[in-house]
């Protein structure tokens, strides 16, 4: 099996990856082969060991062909399951488990320049788009080819089921199961007044309808995951549930439920 680590930039989060290959090369009998980064070889399981963060980071190292495997060294996490001091547990479960896989859809971002260029991105957590300045962004949204709104505001955040509980949750949207093929419109303190006025509220899409969001402004911050620029000239951008999906090697009975209630109401016990 050859497997890839992700690591956050940290002495604890290093150490834990020695431990891991460590008690892996101890107690496996197949031979692993460790893929070093920046190489050509593609990985069959990914470790990313840090938090949700570095998991964003390994995804689109690594993209949709391998499995996940999320060690936290900080906080549980919503793509991290296990705890630096259950290595042994891990370990065991990979060689004696058959883990339970868990498919998460993403968002498919297709941008068009105004000087024509066609640009395909995806994000695991959401697209984020915000006027580059101070200045509210200014944007014509359609769904499904229709005409919903004007947005007037400070951005939109489009995010994946399990990018819900991320920015999304921040301004007020829904969290999604990450077994619903779906994606999420969310305003980012939209104007509404006399003169604008938006739906004030989160938008849930099916996999089968998409969102085009046609931009006024010169210049936009464009957030991606962990990748944020800023792009001039970007005439629109449609956003659907993308056709691939990130698969997460489930060794534990976490549910989103219970990660949810410990992300958010009672704290790790
Ligand atoms: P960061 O600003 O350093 O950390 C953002 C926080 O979001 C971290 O605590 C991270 O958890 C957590 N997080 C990431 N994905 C999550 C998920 N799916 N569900 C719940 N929490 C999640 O940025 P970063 O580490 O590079 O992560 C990028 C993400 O930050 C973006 O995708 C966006 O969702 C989020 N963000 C949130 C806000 C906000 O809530 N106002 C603003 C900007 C960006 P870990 O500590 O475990 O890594």
């Amino acid at each position: 099996m050859k497997i890839a680590t992700v690591l956050r930039d940290d002495h604890h989060t290093r150490n834990v990856d020695q431990e891991l290959r460590k008690l892996l090369a101890q107690k496996t009998e197949c031979p692993h082969i460790f893929i070093e980064p920046g190489g050509d070889e593609k990985p069959d399981m990914v470790f990313s060991i840090g938090g949700d963060g570095t998991m964003l980071e390994a995804v689109h190292q690594y993209g949709f062909e391998p499995f996940y495997v999320g060690i936290h060294t900080g906080h549980l996490g919503f793509y991290a399951d296990w705890h630096p001091d259950e290595l042994d547990d891990l370990v065991e479960a990979l060689v004696n488990n058959e883990p339970v896989l868990a498919e998460y859809p993403i968002v498919s971002c297709h941008i068009r320049t105004k000087d024509g260029q066609s640009i395909e991105k995806w994000t695991l957590n959401e697209v984020v788009i915000r006027n580059a300045t101070l200045s509210s962004l200014v944007v014509s949204v359609c769904i499904n080819d229709a005409e919903f709104e004007n947005f007037r505001g400070d951005g939109l955040i489009i995010s994946s089921p399990s990018g819900s509980t991320a920015y999304n949750k921040a301004v007020d949207g829904a969290l999604l199961h990450p077994s619903i093929e779906a994606i999420q419109v969310a305003e980012i303190a939209s104007i509404n007044n006399m003169s604008y006025r938006t739906i004030n509220s989160a938008l849930v899409l099916p996999k089968h309808h998409h969102v085009d969001l046609k931009i006024s402004n010169p210049q936009i911050m464009l957030g991606l995951d962990r990748e944020h620029a800023v792009w001039e000239n970007v005439d629109s951008i449609t956003c659907r549930v993308g056709a691939n999906k990130i698969k997460f090697a489930r060794y534990k009975k976490l549910t989103f439920w219970g990660r949810v209630r410990k992300a958010f109401i009672v704290g790790q016990e």
